[in-house]
């Protein structure tokens, strides 16, 4: 049985972590690494994921540890010990917050105005909380739905998409969806992410999809929802006040004839061990949603063949599908998570193998890149040439889908722009196109992790 004070969701963050016991169980340079990194990177837990999920006779090595609470080697030591000596000193926290975004910017170099190019525009006007850069799918960032249950260190994007989380302001972003669907028939699914859109109350995210059921937007046949509340907050579909009311809701856009899709961030089976997660699981299929796996492979956390081997068996037996493995992508701590593209391919492969049929649904190792999401299909020697065999899963452009293409193989590759085009190439076939009829809206690629 769940611990009583486990039910209700409470933000565990530097200030109050030293309340909770397990926080005894962290020894001093671990204590010490939430404080200076946690300047840094996001830091924000739960009673259920430091109770339930994380097994402290196994930190620091504890996957879920080390995906929630910030670690000395996330910083280069140099910044590390800036951070600490300021904290030591007791600097103003002006000063600290202000080294704190000096190294952010060293470690997350954003190109400027990416965040206002990626919007696309409708009658000349850009519109907040979308981006479409396939065809068929428009991603949608409700401002209420930008943080989450608890932070992954990885993930970067928590500071830059802290909303106003206000009725009146969601329901204004969902008519701007509607009428951004109406001028674009093509679009066939909503992706809902953020941050974590289950972190909306059932009443906001109600007035986020409600209007995408109107009899003339049928075009919309998927609603996809981006969460990791499976994982870090399964009291969202069980015990939480308005955990029924979402169930209804799900129903009745399923009955409305769409397609509800959970598109569940999973990075470790140990997520999907507690009795409550497998009861959400249970109660979101009987509500006629159907629950999809993907998460990126990284250093410390799941860079283990077996370990995916496992989240993908476990995942099928309990009505999930395996969908995409990701490659961590370029930002944040990423020296901390990286792992070469060689290695991904063999944790995937191997992984692969050993499942049957019905957890080869999974596609990967994918990386988001510019471009479209390019997946690592192979390592091979051809014409006495040693490649990358890559495919695009999508493309900015769709006619480059499904086009088999290579790069000189390179163990330390890390990621699409570390590669260069094989066979003397000059360069990858979708770095000239040849000019579409219709070119595909102008817009970078933005991680896709929940
Ligand atoms: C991954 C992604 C999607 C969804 O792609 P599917 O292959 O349909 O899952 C949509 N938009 C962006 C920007 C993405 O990165
Ligand atoms: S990776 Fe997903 S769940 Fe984790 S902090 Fe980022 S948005 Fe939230």
């Amino acid at each position: 049985m769940q611990a009583a004070e486990s039910q209700r969701y409470r933000a565990i963050t530097r200030s109050n972590l030293d309340r909770w016991p397990e926080a005894r169980l962290l020894a001093p340079e671990h204590r010490e690494a939430v404080d200076v990194v946690g300047r840094v990177l996001p830091f924000r837990t739960n009673p259920y994921v430091i109770r339930e999920l994380i097994d402290w006779r196994r930190v620091p090595d504890d996957p879920i540890f080390r995906l929630v609470f910030p670690q000395r080697e996330m910083l280069h030591p140099v910044d590390y010990e800036r951070v600490r000596s300021l904290l030591a000193e007791g600097a103003s926290g002006a000063a600290l917050s202000a080294e704190a975004e000096r190294i952010r910017r060293g470690l997350n170099p954003h190109p400027a105005g990416q965040l206002t190019d990626n919007v696309p525009r409708l009658d000349g006007r850009p519109v907040a909380g979308i981006q479409h850069k396939y065809r068929e799918t428009v991603l949608f960032f409700p401002a209420a739905g930008q943080t989450c249950h608890a932070y992954c260190t990885y993930c970067f994007r928590w500071p830059q998409f802290v909303g106003r989380p206000d009725l009146r302001f969601a329901a204004r972003q969902s008519d701007e969806l509607a009428a951004y669907l109406r001028a674009h028939p093509e679009v066939t699914d909503v992706l809902v992410t953020g941050g974590d859109p289950m972190i909306m109350k059932t009443a906001l995210l109600r007035r986020v999809l409600e209007p995408l059921l109107a009899a003339d937007l049928g075009q919309v046949q998927s609603i996809r929802i981006g969460t990791k509340s499976l994982a870090y907050w399964p009291q969202r579909f069980v015990t939480d006040a308005d955990a029924d009311d979402c169930l209804r809701l799900f129903e009745e856009v399923a009955a409305a004839g769409r397609h509800v899709a959970l598109m569940a961030h999973a990075s470790h089976p140990a997520e999907l061990e507690p009795a409550i997660a497998r009861r959400a699981i249970e109660r979101l299929r009987g509500a006629g949603v159907e629950i999809r796996m993907q998460a990126p492979v990284l250093r410390h956390v799941n860079d283990d063949p077996e370990v995916w081997a496992e989240l993908w068996r476990t995942g099928v037996r309990l009505g999930m599908v395996p969908y995409y493995m990701f490659v961590e992508r370029d930002t944040g701590p990423r020296g901390y998570f990286e792992l070469p593209l060689a290695r991904c391919h063999r944790i995937f492969t191997r992984a692969y193998r050993r499942v049957s049929g019905l957890g080869r649904t999974v596609r990967g190792p994918s990386m988001s890149a510019q471009p479209g999401k390019v997946r690592i299909a192979g390592i091979s020697t051809v014409a006495g040439e040693r490649v990358f065999v890559l495919e695009m899963l999508q493309g900015r452009d769709p006619d480059w889908v499904g086009r088999p293409f290579f790069a000189r193989f390179d163990p330390d590759a890390a990621w699409l722009d570390d590669l260069e085009p094989a066979f003397g190439e000059e360069r990858f076939f979708f770095d000239d196109p040849e000019p579409a009829d219709e070119p595909a809206a102008p817009m970078p690629a933005l991680a896709i992790v929940s």
